[in-house]
């Protein structure tokens, strides 16, 4: 199909007429401001990651138009904030909010119902409110980038971590509720978010947490980053993952500076040595000797980052393109390049005084020693360019785009993320990792798993890297994830997030008694949003004018 074009029709939001549109806009034009309105007429860009686009997902993997706005709105505070959803519960045109709208690989800005009114907080409410060099902690609104939280602890000499994902031109507020994760210690984001202030789907403003007590003289309650939690029930764990509010401050931990860290990894010979990898981070991770959360990769990950597939393995034309490479193709290329020939790269970071990082580190190489044929790095054996330089900044605290190489793989280089959960047990997280290997080779894709290990279960994350300008090969991608999703879940092994096309198929395979959790999440989302206008279909929770409509996919 063709791209949409200048003067083409708007996508218009479901069961609402061009007429009702044209003068729903006007209404909203009006109480937030023409300027701040913009309708989506243009021809689509994907763009790249910095200028990413907040009118669709620029990683289709349907048609590009498939996922697209009818509009977005900028609003510039909470009061606009209200105000949009007061007209959309006024006009029935479902919004979305997002604060950057950079969820790569999970959707990105686009709304799940096309024609929906994206709501892009981070444009115009990009503040940060707080920080608070005594507390160690922070209050951001919607638009704070990672990069740019960084830079003000810099400007202000501060000696405070932030803790950053692996991108981070990422919303600092945005990915803790949508429970990603970091790297340094304070890696796990909802767990150290502390605080928020929402508008709910009737209009309404909230606070969590002790910010839910007024301060004295009507000033913010003084212990409100301080405790996460209020009186009776801990409600700010509904509002992540979920569409029953609109996040406009978030209150966050930030991490004293340590005396010193160092990052480092080891590399293992074969694949097998898989599953004792495991079982030795397991007893590593449980008493917390490993400083972070590390991530233990396969070695095609550094091709990955380092080149095209089509040039590192000089496969030319279709006959090549839809097949998985094999171990001895990946294990021969990998072989030139600084780790040298190995199957696993392990990736850690040490934390605390330069006395204790020793004790520590003797500790994992005693561990990992027991792998024949292990073998230790630190960043000064190894060139600039190599990943572990990347790697040490994220495990400190600092912002890097290093990542984006991986979209080099594949010619017009898009990529959606599987991430199911695994136990840290060698003998299942062999069994899930088997599974995908082999669903992969069935659908031609190369596998690139990370694997971010805790002491009791892992973040199985693969990045399924295709050319978006392949109808082919986005549809294989779609029966890939299909087919994971059910397989996993026959296992036990659920995902923590999803891209939001798949959120209907992973919210279905948590339906223990009868869908005890689904009903519950319904009967949450009912009340607070009867008129169902606040993202419809987000994490699989269909409001009730939606439900059983054909929505559900
Ligand atoms: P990123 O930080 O990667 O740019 P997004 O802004 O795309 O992330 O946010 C990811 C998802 O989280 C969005 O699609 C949306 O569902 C949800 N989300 C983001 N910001 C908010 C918010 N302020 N309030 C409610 N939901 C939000």
């Amino acid at each position: 199909p063709s791209q949409p074009r200048k003067g083409d029709p708007i996508r218009l939001p479901p069961g609402v007429s061009a007429e009702a549109f044209e003068s729903a806009i006007q209404d909203l034009r009006g109480a937030i401001g023409a300027e701040n309105v913009q309708i989506t007429d243009q021809a689509l860009v994907d763009g790249w990651y910095v200028e990413s686009p907040n009118t669709h997902d620029a990683f289709h993997i349907v048609d590009q138009e498939g996922l697209v706005s009818s509009a977005v709105v900028y609003p510039g505070s909470t009061a606009d904030v209200q105000a949009v959803v007061r007209w959309a519960n006024r006009h029935g045109i479902p919004i979305y909010p997002i604060s950057l709208g950079r969820n790569v690989g999970y959707g990105g800005a686009a709304p799940r119902v096309p024609g929906g009114v994206v709501v892009d907080l981070g444009r115009r409410m990009h503040g940060i409110l707080d920080i608070d060099g005594e507390n160690a902690s922070c209050v951001v609104e919607p638009g704070v980038t990672y990069f740019r939280l960084y830079e003000e602890i810099q400007a202000r000499g501060l000696p405070l971590w932030i803790d950053t994902p692996d991108l981070g031109g990422g919303s600092v507020l945005g990915n803790a509720i949508d429970r990603g994760v970091g790297y340094t210690p304070y890696g796990d984001h909802f767990a150290n978010h502390c605080g928020m202030e929402i508008v709910l789907p009737n209009g309404e403003l909230l606070r969590t947490g002790m910010g839910a007590m007024p301060g004295p003289n009507g000033t913010d309650n003084p212990t409100w980053q301080s405790f996460q939690h209020a009186f009776g029930p801990a409600v700010d764990g509904i509002f992540s993952q979920s569409n029953f509010g609109i996040v406009t401050k978030m209150g966050m931990h930030l991490m004293p500076a340590p005396e010193a860290h160092q990052s480092y990894c080891f590399t293992f010979p074969r694949d097998d040595d898989f599953e004792q990898i495991v079982d030795l981070i397991r007893p590593l991770a449980q008493r917390r000797i490993l400083g972070n959360i590390p991530q233990l990769r396969h070695v095609i990950e550094e091709l990955a980052i380092t080149g095209k597939r089509q040039h590192t393995f000089r496969l030319d034309g279709d006959t090549n393109a839809n097949r998985q490479l094999t171990r001895e193709e990946v294990h021969v290329a990998a072989a030139g390049l600084p780790l040298g020939e190995c199957a696993w790269v392990f990736y850690g970071t040490q934390y605390g005084d330069r006395a204790s990082i020793a004790a520590q580190l003797d500790a994992v190489k005693a561990a990992f020693a027991q792998v024949a044929g292990s073998r230790f790095f630190l960043p000064e054996d190894l060139p600039p360019s190599h990943y572990l330089h990347d790697r040490a900044r994220v495990c400190a605290g600092t912002p890097v785009l290093r990542e984006l190489d991986w979209l080099n793989w594949a010619a017009n280089g898009a990529h959606l993320f599987f991430s199911p959960i695994a136990p840290t047990r060698g003998r299942d997280a062999r069994r899930i990792h088997e599974a995908i290997v082999a669903a992969h080779a069935r659908h031609g894709f190369d596998l690139f798993p990370t694997l971010c290990v805790a002491g009791r279960e892992i973040h199985y994350i693969t990045n399924i890297v295709y050319d978006r300008g392949d109808a082919g090969a986005k549809a294989r991608a779609v029966r890939l994830m299909r087919e994971m999703i059910a397989e996993c879940a026959a296992m036990g092994f659920g995902e923590y997030r999803t891209h939001l096309l798949f959120a209907d198929q992973v919210a279905g395979t948590y339906n223990w008694n009868h869908g005890a959790l689904m009903r519950f999440n319904e009967t949450v989302k009912d009340a607070l949003d009867p008129n169902g206008i606040l993202a419809p279909g987000r994490n699989g929770i269909w409001p009730r004018k939606y439900r059983g409509k054909g929505w559900e996919l």
